[in-house]
């Protein structure tokens, strides 16, 4: 009987256990719980894993908690500029977006463009423009207000600093130490994999800047030969590492175990190259891996082993 697999994360970095209450605690894990039930539902009615990426990236970004969809941060202008991606292992096929605004779920509009343009990746106001003739949800700007990241933000505005949503960039400065970024792996019943990753990037980030979340091969990658990956961390560092694409080519020309290739990626390569983060990965046999450099990843895991876990540390 084929495995099917569902793996999330919502973002990696340095989540330090007395900056979050139980009730917090609490919070962060049912919201994970819901996005892998939800994922991992689709699965079971014998739905695609790309399917199931992205229910279960769209339940994430739903959720004020973590920095996609509704909870993402603010940019240097006090807006809220969003990167998603999905790709489909059978195919190749992938979508991408990046600096969307207003768009509810920045992950269906990853997956207008895989299905219905002849494009991978837009951006701007031409993507924004192509939701509106998709009939993509758009929210008011209301939609993505919350205090908390408004506060992060009146913390850095005036400044050049910029956050990562993990890890502060001047620890003297700035106490924050709240963490973003979601993404979702899959295996489905026909043994395919899938891939989704979404954001609102860096607090206070400005010139258009994009992370690695939307870059096919770099935050996001999928292919049933080899595996699925969803990274999370310092955007700059995994666009230079090609760090997704880097798991799949271990597998593919070095036949490492998918195991094996993620810990040489985040625990090794990204290590030396100052690259904090981590990222999750599937592979067509419903093996999965959950690998982090660093304090701590919000993540789970539900599987038809048997396995169905939520964890924040290490
Ligand atoms: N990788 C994301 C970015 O650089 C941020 C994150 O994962 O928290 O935009």
């Amino acid at each position: 009987m084929q495995r099917i697999t569902m793996v999330i994360h919502g973002g990696a970095g340095t989540i330090n256990r007395e900056d979050l209450t139980p009730e917090l605690e609490a919070a962060y894990l049912q919201g994970l719980q819901d996005a892998l039930d939800g994922g991992y539902a689709v699965l079971q009615e014998g739905g695609s894993a790309v399917n199931a990426v992205k229910a279960a990236a769209v339940i994430l970004e739903d959720n004020l908690l973590f920095n996609a969809g509704r909870g993402s941060v603010f940019t240097k202008k006090g807006l809220q500029e969003m990167d998603a991606a999905i790709m489909d292992g059978e195919t190749l096929e992938a979508g991408a977006v990046a600096g969307v605004r207003n768009v509810r779920n920045p992950v269906e509009l990853a997956t207008e463009v895989l299905r219905n343009s002849d494009h991978v990746f837009l951006s701007g106001k031409g993507a924004n423009d192509f939701a509106i003739k998709q009939g993509v949800k758009l929210e008011p700007d209301e939609y993505f207000f919350s205090q908390f990241r408004y506060d992060q933000w009146k913390a850095v505005r005036d400044s050049d600093n910029y956050n990562l949503d993990h890890t502060v960039q001047d620890l003297n400065e700035f106490k924050e130490k709240k963490f973003g970024t979601i993404g979702a792996v899959a295996c489905d019943q026909s043994g395919n994999v899938a891939a989704a990753t979404s954001t609102g990037g860096m607090t206070n980030k400005k010139y258009g800047r994009i992370g690695d979340t939307p870059l096919i091969g770099c935050g996001t990658y999928a292919n049933n030969n080899t595996c699925a990956i969803s990274c999370t961390g310092h955007g700059e560092v995994f666009i230079r590492a090609v760090a997704a694409y880097d798991v799949s080519a271990l597998i593919e020309y070095k036949d490492l175990s998918l195991a094996d290739a993620c810990n040489e990626v985040v625990l090794n390569k990204l290590v030396k190259m100052q690259g904090e983060g981590g990222l999750i990965g599937v592979d067509s046999k419903g093996t999965f891996a959950l690998v982090f450099n660093s304090a701590g990843m919000y993540r789970g895991v539900k599987s038809s082993d048997g396995t169905n876990e939520t964890a924040i540390y290490k």
